[in-house]
């Protein structure tokens, strides 16, 4: 009886310390992310240049219509233009498999690592860059086995390099708007310090498409997408053509679930866990999209819920176009 009393007396007092130093923290880090993207000053980007074609193949998403590909809550998309190759993240890996759910899809797809001429690595979590203890070494990944890379650039928001799997890239960290090629650029980190996961720096591509205008390419969303709009919108004087990837909207439901808890609602905002994201949010989302008159719009499975994706689709209508393993997005 009296080691029930003190268990109970410990949980008591242990939970809500918790709880505090918890709401301590994030209040604090979210006023700091709030005050560098007030204090950053943007400059437009007069040179961009632009593309004439532009594909983004999602090796690595949630869904497919192709039964011989894998799925996995996570990211990789390959991306092609005029005679640009860039791989975008590099998947979960959540089985730690060699060859990869990256790898196995590359080769079913007929993708070669000898094609990319660069790696954008949106942000350092483990659904990005290969898996959980990637995350935590500050590297990448794109399987659990040796695989040689070319000698390209691999673009990172933070100082993270290839893991000894994969050698070969050159890391260059990216933290302001960038040109990473003609039309092709990096909008800059966008900080946001969510609960669990802490300060998060992610930055998303831009590409201008001739005739059309910029097309968004991003990876988690953890910016919001209102604000990607408003860096978009200070960087470029084109307008905002599409929007692609993951914005982040686990509502309802969720991809990556730890027993009843939906992991990427509580670890991937900024507010406490009772107050995570709900459909205000997605409304909110959709309504800054609308504003910008995007032509096309796709939104990445891996870290939004059917119920999203469903808002999406009926906002959108024609615009919306699905985000699935294999499945060839032509802009
Ligand atoms: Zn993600
Ligand atoms: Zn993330």
């Amino acid at each position: 009886m009296e080691f029930v009393g003190y268990t109970l007396q410990v949980v008591v007092i242990l939970i809500p310390l918790i709880v505090v130093i918890k709401w301590v923290q994030l209040t604090k880090g979210r006023k700091k992310a709030y005050q560098n993207i007030k204090e950053t000053v943007v400059e437009p980007m007069s040179d961009l240049g632009s593309v004439k074609t532009l594909e983004v193949l999602p090796l690595i998403d949630y869904y497919t219509e192709d039964n011989n590909l894998k799925t996995e809550p996570g990211v990789s998309y390959l991306i092609k233009t005029d005679d640009t190759t860039i791989l975008m993240d590099v998947g979960f890996n959540k089985q730690k498999e060699h060859p990869s759910p990256l790898l196995q899809n590359m080769k079913a797809l007929g993708v070669s690592v000898n094609e990319l001429d660069s790696i954008f690595i949106s942000h350092m979590h483990l659904d990005h860059v290969g898996g959980m203890k990637e995350q935590k070494n500050r590297q990448f990944s794109m399987s659990q086995g040796f695989q040689q890379l070319p000698e390209i650039p691999v673009y990172t928001p933070v100082q993270m390099g290839p893991s000894d799997f994969n050698p070969g890239p050159v890391e260059e960290v990216i933290q302001n708007p960038t040109k990473l090629g003609k039309g092709i650029a990096s909008t800059g980190v966008i900080p946001r310090f969510l609960f669990l996961m802490g300060e998060t720096l992610e930055h998303s591509l831009a590409i201008n498409v001739e005739n059309k205008g910029i097309v968004l390419i991003v990876g988690c969303g953890h910016q919001t997408v209102e604000r990607i709009i408003e860096r978009a919108k200070k960087l470029f004087k084109e307008p905002i053509y599409a929007i692609i990837g993951g914005l982040h909207f686990p509502v309802k439901q969720g991809r990556i679930m730890l027993g009843p808890i939906n992991l990427q609602n509580v670890a991937g905002t900024d507010k406490m866990p009772w107050n995570g994201l709900n459909e205000s949010d997605v409304e909110n989302a959709v309504k800054a999209i609308k504003e910008t008159n995007a032509q096309y719009v796709a939104l990445s499975p891996h870290d939004s819920s059917d119920w999203s994706l469903d808002q999406f689709r009926t906002a959108f209508k024609e615009k919306y176009h699905e985000v699935a393993v294999g499945k060839v997005l032509k802009l």
